[in-house]
């Protein structure tokens, strides 16, 4: 099985073609130049082909297990080398603030690192995202004492971070959470309920985990309005930082899965557990959505990492495989599978849905830093919307794609591609689990229509939707390409995305429900073929002809194998609830 190749030279030009030079300019990045990106990509592509991906089968095959008299978890050795490697490395925190010991990188930069970790482990590459997750919100709402206490070895990777939201009864439903926070007299809180399904909620690799933790303070309002968020450590922590006894919480059970196996997916028991509050009372749910974001935006790159993965094992098995002979074949014997157009039309819808879920996340990710760190207010606020519009998108399309991509691939392996030998089986295995965790996609979708688009009748996505225009109209300029006939698909799926949006903001709510799942598909679908459009212009304009060509070359496959359809889904989308009738269930 070949092993994992960091697409280096893609991700170079994906982090050019998301305005990393202009987020270089930025103050907080002074002192970080574009050959320093260039640097830690190369590098961080070694580390991940070298270190972390020869590691993902045996994480995969010993999966983790639970002492149940002690409560403590393990993963496969292998795994947790390759752990204290990266942070050994000094590859934790790479997008967090200097002041804490971070990188001080763009988000966008270390979430091109953390493609690469994805596709090399994706199980362990949950670890860190949920670190980073937790950096973000200590680092937005932690008070001076917490940012000490918590941030210097969160960046560093000696300690990780856990976001504990679900509980049976409150799964996409939040606001059912039941785990209760109760003030003690020295002002930290007590934590008891139980939480289910907790990524990496205990594991041997960091000397502490810290808990962020959502809870009901007593006579809070019902629903998600009386939550509070509290950081709960393993370990209690001293004013001097050093670790002290266990503190009041335990893994009781870890689950079997599908996939990502060496990431424990934990019970945690909290009994009484001691811990501070972050942010406001009740401001729990605020404080959760911004380490949510970050999540999401990261569990969509989880559907390019795999997919990435998935293309170069399914690339060199057709190379390999010889079956039947191809069309207008000269060599002798049969011909290698790549060479029948059939295999080829799966590899290259592959290949161009990577492109394009690329620069879609590094696209969301370049509009969270112009949020976080322009200097002019219209600027933040406007790429602030820009990334609320494009996270859902990010999040839902490009993990459904990570299991299409993933399943095209097993395909490509034929009978090999359902045994597990071939290891193309693990990434569909893993990335099925992508479309579910941090907001299932179909409430990715719902917070699309609802809160991106009707909310502001439809004006950040018009907004987005005419830049993208002046793209295509920039790629009219490149004759030679001739591109026109796809140019004219991306127009006409950005004209079918306004008209259905419009649509939607008038609709009942029961029909645009029913209608939100395939409205996210046929932006993410026309958001992201733009991107590859306008990736084809700054290829065309900047780089040699031959990658030129190929980023041409993907776009026409993107437009004529995705874009085409999108027009057609207007009429299902604005179909209404009425098409859904219950009876039909049971008749
Ligand atoms: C491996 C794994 C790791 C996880 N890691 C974490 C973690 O670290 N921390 C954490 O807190 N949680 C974690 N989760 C929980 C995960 O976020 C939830 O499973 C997910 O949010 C869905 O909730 P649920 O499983 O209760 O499904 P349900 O909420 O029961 O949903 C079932 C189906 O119904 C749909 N649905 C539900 N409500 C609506 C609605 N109002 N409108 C339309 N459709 C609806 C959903 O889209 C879904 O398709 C993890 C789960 C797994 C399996």
């Amino acid at each position: 099985v070949p092993e994992y190749r960091a697409p280096v030279r893609a991700i170079t030009a994906a982090l050019r073609s998301a305005g990393v030079e202009e987020l270089l300019t930025l103050e907080r990045f002074d002192g970080v130049s574009l050959a320093d990106v260039d640097a830690v990509v190369e590098a961080f592509g070694t580390f991940a082909e070298e270190v972390l991906a020869p590691t993902d089968r045996h994480g995969d095959a010993f999966g983790a297990r639970l002492d149940t008299s002690t409560g403590a978890v393990m993963v496969a050795p292998e795994v947790a080398a390759a752990f204290g490697k990266w942070v050994a490395g000094g590859w934790a925190g790479l997008g967090a603030a200097t002041d804490h010991g971070g990188g001080g990188l763009p988000s966008l930069v270390a979430l091109a690192a953390e493609e690469m970790f994805a596709s090399a482990n994706m199980a362990l590459s949950l670890n860190p995202m949920l670190s980073k997750s937790a950096i973000h919100a200590l680092e937005a709402l932690g008070t001076e004492a917490q940012r000490e206490r918590y941030l210097v070895p969160l960046v560093a990777g000696h300690w990780t971070g856990t976001m504990n939201i679900t509980e049976p009864q409150a799964g996409s439903d939040v606001g059912a959470v039941a785990t209760r926070a109760e003030e003690r007299e020295d002002g930290s809180w007590a934590i008891t309920g139980s939480k289910i399904f907790i990524t990496w909620g205990e594991h041997d690799l960091a000397e502490n985990i810290v808990h962020f933790v959502l809870a009901r303070t007593p006579g809070a309002p019902a629903g998600t309005k009386g939550l509070s968020l509290f950081a709960v450590p393993r370990r209690m922590v001293a004013d001097d930082g050093s670790l002290g006894d266990r503190n009041g919480v335990r893994c009781v059970g870890l689950e079997h899965k599908v996939g990502i196996h060496s990431s424990p997916t934990c019970v945690l028991e909290f009994d009484g557990a001691v811990g501070e509050l972050v942010g406001e009372v009740n401001g729990g749910m605020a404080a959760m959505f911004l380490m949510m974001n970050a999540a999401r935006l990261s569990v969509g790159l989880q559907g390019l990492g795999v997919s990435e993965r998935a293309y170069q094992q399914a690339l060199a098995y057709s190379q390999d495989r010889t079956q039947g002979r191809a069309p207008g074949s000269t060599a002798p014997g049969p011909s290698p599978i790549v060479e029948h157009p059939d295999v080829r039309r799966m590899l290259l819808d592959m290949r161009s849905s990577i492109d394009a879920m690329r620069h879609l996340l590094y696209a969301t990710a370049a509009a969270n830093d112009l949020a976080r760190h322009h200097p002019d207010p219209e600027r933040r606020a406007c790429a602030q919307r820009r990334a609320d519009l494009l996270t859902p998108l990010a999040k839902a399309w490009c993990t459904d794609e990570g299991v299409r991509n993933a399943s095209t691939a097993l395909q490509v392996h034929g009978g090999m591609g359902y045994i597990e030998e071939t290891g193309v089986a693990q990434r569909y295995r893993d990335a099925r689990i992508a479309p579910i965790y941090e907001g299932a996609n179909g409430i990715q979708a719902i917070d699309l229509v609802s809160r991106k688009v009707r909310r502001d009748g439809g004006a950040a996505l018009r907004e987005l939707l005419a830049e993208l225009r002046g793209d295509l109209a920039d790629l009219a300029r490149f004759d030679g390409l001739g591109l026109h006939e796809e140019a004219t698909l991306a127009l006409e799926s950005i004209a079918a995305v306004e008209t259905t949006a419009a649509l939607l903001v008038e609709a009942d709510a029961e029909d645009w429900l029913a209608g939100a799942t395939g409205f996210l598909d046929m932006a993410a679908v026309t958001v992201a073929g733009a991107l590859l459009a306008r990736a084809v212009v700054r290829a065309a304009g900047q780089s040699p002809p031959a990658e030129a060509s190929a980023a041409g070359g993907l776009f026409r496959v993107f437009a004529l194998e995705r874009l085409a359809l999108v027009p057609a889904m207007t009429s299902v989308v604005t179909a209404g609830a009425s098409r859904l009738d219950p009876a039909l269930l049971t008749a």
